[in-house]
């Protein structure tokens, strides 16, 4: 099982199965340090990510942007299994921190993922044309991926011919949405996520099984198919790193 989205192991969290591939995402420049006890491996992967809510949190003399920056740069330096993620822009906090702010910084975070030929996991609540002009003129030698997609049919197909590809987590069926009354329709490649935050009422592992097998169903496939094809997908992201 590919897990493209979660956020950090919880302290007593039932162990994760070990033949699965998951993908760790972090939001904040504080859980940044948290990371440093569990190192990345190519079946345990570590974002660095800060969410736009979190950069307006930031206190400027001692967490500035080029500083973070710099950071960041350091740590996927050191660790080849990093990737950057999460961050993107969200229209919820554009109170807290302007669109045109929050496009600025996730511009930078997208440009280091790509100087360190690392995948860049984006967050993004809001309108196509924000995400499009964040997308906007990047060279796609990286994977870019697009979690918790929510978006329609024709913007999945739109993120997929710029390069980026999208990612399903539980809230496509959890509540009633338009794009799971759709979801056959998909014709693009697409990744599987659980957004797991530990806040959920149900363990890790039950949530991933049942998230496969609603996927599924909402695909009209059977969950062997969709096993195999998101296998076929996971070698696509068997991106290595590249020794620098
Ligand atoms: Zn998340």
């Amino acid at each position: 099982m590919l897990d493209i989205h979660r956020h950090l192991p919880l302290t007593g969290e039932s162990p994760i199965p070990e033949d699965w591939i998951v993908w760790f995402a972090t939001s904040s420049s504080q859980e940044w340090d948290d990371c440093q006890t569990t190192p990345a491996t190519s079946a345990r992967r570590i974002g660095y990510g800060i969410l736009p809510v979190n950069i307006a949190r930031l206190n400027p003399s001692t967490d500035g942007w080029d500083m973070l920056f710099e950071r960041l740069s350091h740590k996927l330096s050191q660790e080849c299994w990093a990737y950057v993620g999460e961050f993107g822009i969200d229209e919820r906090y554009q109170d807290v921190i302007s669109l045109s702010r929050q496009l600025d910084f996730a511009r930078q975070l997208l440009r280091i993922a790509q100087a360190a030929h690392r995948p860049a996991v984006i967050h993004h609540v809001g309108s196509a044309g924000d995400l499009r002009k964040l997308l906007q003129g990047m060279e796609h030698s990286i994977p870019v991926i697009i979690h918790g997609f929510l978006g329609s049919i024709e913007s999945a197909r739109e993120l997929a011919s710029s390069g980026a590809v999208v990612s399903l987590a539980p809230s496509v069926w959890k509540l009633p949405t338009k794009l799971a009354k759709r979801l056959g329709e998909l014709d693009v490649p697409f990744l599987l996520e659980s957004d797991f935050t530990g806040k959920e009422d149900r363990d890790y592992a039950g949530l991933m099984r049942d998230h496969h097998r609603r996927i599924a169903e909402l695909l009209g496939c059977e969950k062997t198919l969709l096993e195999e094809k998101l296998h076929g997908f996971t070698k696509v992201l068997a991106h290595q790193p590249i020794a620098r």
